[in-house]
């Protein structure tokens, strides 16, 4: 989940994500990624948000698409 950013913007299209003391009221897709050794980036760690209209536009370009399953709800 994303809480300890005060603030978080979509990274494609700069938008500020609605949220509210604290809590993200809009769900937005968060990457991070630790490079290792066998890149261009060894040591880095990336990091962007989207919102779900940058997510969408950004999928629907895969040739292969996003794998979707669903939660089952644990109690
Ligand atoms: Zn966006």
């Amino acid at each position: 989940m994303l809480k300890k950013a005060v603030e978080l913007f979509c990274n494609s299209c700069g938008k500020k994500l609605k949220m509210e003391n604290g809590i993200l009221k809009e769900d937005a897709f968060e990457a991070v990624k630790e490079w290792g050794y066998f890149s261009d980036w060894d040591t880095q760690v990336h990091r962007f948000n989207l919102c779900e209209e940058c997510y969408k536009k950004i999928t629907a370009g895969f040739e292969i698409p996003v794998e979707i399953t669903t939660k089952t709800e644990v109690l």
